[in-house]
């Protein structure tokens, strides 16, 4: 009886794990092929502009793009901790943060095609998902809608990785969808050129749906639900805002707009969202007309440490990251999401050391990456100031570990849970009204100013009673006069 019930959970056990899968998500590797850590602080990397870079490590520094070796470092420690993933996702940017004339065509094309070559050769027999970059164009960010030298000569590099189909619509405007690996429920990837949405792109700015890719999207989700699929939508440039930088939103107003009704309409079938772009680490909720949440979208952080030079953002470097995430294999649901980092400072002192920076299910308590797991997650930021800070510390996966004050946090809170630019800047507003009114030093200040009038009103009529009976006493001192 014993050995039947041992065996049954045995199976059981097997069923459990044949059903989890797990996949890497890396992004944002901003190669700087130029890196060199000379003692001249003003020769060490374009991408520190005209910061002085002093103690330039060998790994990289955090004024600077990544140097080869810790790019390299990066996908070789995606080998050693999960040498055999289903499939990874690689959300672009792959070129230096230097202006557009010390780049070019040419140098852009160089950079994908040796990151693509690295990842290739580290991962041969894996499916990688790539996306485009906003930095993966020359000029940077100016993406077209239609078919282009750099669209071409990508999906030639990237066409190992791509079917006939995919080939051609990306050789379009650079987005393609293809069924998952093995066997199975059918689950599908959608792989979006949000580049195209980016404020800065000018060479969409007039365009209602460049490149067709909101029709194409409303159009493969809803074939998606028809055949009964699950999807992950994958892209580089996020909607919504960025929570380092209040009222900064990467997308077009009607751009921001068109996407999440996208997303609500159809949220049945797209289980999650994986973005880049903004180099931290954070989570973005989607919710129907009724205030249900629908969707999250995960935001994973950078490879680069560069510190952001974006006016009006405070300190925006991090230490590298890469994240695994483990899923339930037929229905895509999110079990875990795993990130590890290299803190740089110390692997310019000592070695550099991948580790494990923490596990989603475990630091914040929540049974798994579902929409209703991030919802709890995103109360518990709301609620608990204890879990705020510690999601602030993974934000710059480790680097910013200073606190995240009232403003601050309402800049992270509003960013994660709205990404309609109106309810957003509702959010702000609320926090912000809130918090003004609950700061116990205007407490303590609104109660000195009506103790002081209270005082001063005591006082004049004292002094006026006081006056009065001055003034009593010399009329009668006058009248005394007068006698
Ligand atoms: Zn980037
Ligand atoms: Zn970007």
């Amino acid at each position: 009886m014993a050995l039947w019930r041992a065996l049954l959970l045995l199976m059981h056990c097997r069923a459990i794990t044949a059903a989890s899968g797990s996949f890497w998500h890396v992004t944002d590797l901003h190669l700087e092929p130029q890196y060199q850590p000379t003692p001249d602080p003003l020769k060490v990397c374009p991408s520190a502009g005209t910061q002085p870079v002093v103690n330039a490590g060998a790994w990289g520094n955090y004024l600077c793009d990544a140097p080869w070796g810790l790019v390299n470092s990066s996908i070789y420690a995606m080998k050693t901790i999960l040498p055999n993933p289903d499939f990874i996702l690689w959300t672009g940017d792959d070129t230096p943060h230097v202006p557009n004339e010390k780049l070019g065509e040419e140098a852009v094309l160089e950079i994908i095609e040796k990151l693509t070559n690295l990842i290739k050769r580290v991962f041969p027999d894996t499916q990688v998902y790539p996306a485009m970059g906003n930095h993966d164009f020359h000029p940077k960010s100016q993406l077209p809608a239609k078919e282009n030298r750099v669209y071409n000569a990508t999906a030639d590099l990237w066409s190992p990785w791509l079917n006939n189909h995919s080939v051609k619509t990306f050789r379009a405007a650079a987005f393609y969808t293809q069924m998952l690996p093995g066997p199975g429920p059918a689950r599908r990837m959608v792989v979006l050129n949000t580049n195209l949405y980016y404020e800065n792109n000018n060479q969409t700015i007039s365009l209602e749906d460049p490149g067709g890719q909101f029709q194409w999207l409303q159009d493969t989700l809803s074939r998606a639900s028809k055949a009964k699929e699950k999807v992950y939508i994958i892209g580089h440039v996020p909607p919504g805002f960025f929570e380092k930088k209040r009222g900064k939103a990467w997308f077009r107003e009607h751009f921001n707009q068109r996407y999440t009704e996208i997303i609500r309409k159809h949220h049945d079938v797209v289980v999650a969202q994986f973005f880049g772009h903004h180099h931290t680490d954070s989570f973005r909720m989607f919710y129907s007309n009724t205030g249900a949440p629908i969707s999250v979208m995960f935001l994973a952080p950078a490879v680069t440490p560069w510190k952001t030079t974006l006016p009006g953002v405070h300190n925006g470097a991090n230490n590298p990251g890469i994240r695994v995430f483990t899923y339930d294999h037929d229905t895509l649901l999110v079990k875990d999401m795993i990130t590890y980092y290299l803190n740089l400072t110390q692997a310019n002192l000592v070695a550099p050391q991948w580790e494990k920076e923490y596990s989603l299910t475990e630091a914040f308590q929540i049974p798994d990456g579902s929409v209703g797991s991030m919802q709890l997650l995103l109360e518990k930021l709301e609620k608990d100031s204890g879990h705020l800070q510690r999601y602030y510390q993974y934000n710059s996966v480790q680097y910013d570990l200073t606190d995240c004050d009232i403003s601050c946090q309402t800049d992270h809170i509003c960013a994660i849970r709205e990404v309609a630019s109106a309810n957003y800047n509702q959010c702000i507003k609320d926090r912000s009204a809130t918090a003004a009114s609950s700061i116990p030093g205007l407490d303590l200040l609104l109660f000195g100013c009506v103790m002081g009038l209270i005082t001063l009103g005591l006082w004049g009529s004292l002094s006026r009673l006081g006056h009065k009976q001055d003034s009593t006493a010399s009329t009668q001192a006058q009248r005394k006069h007068r006698m």
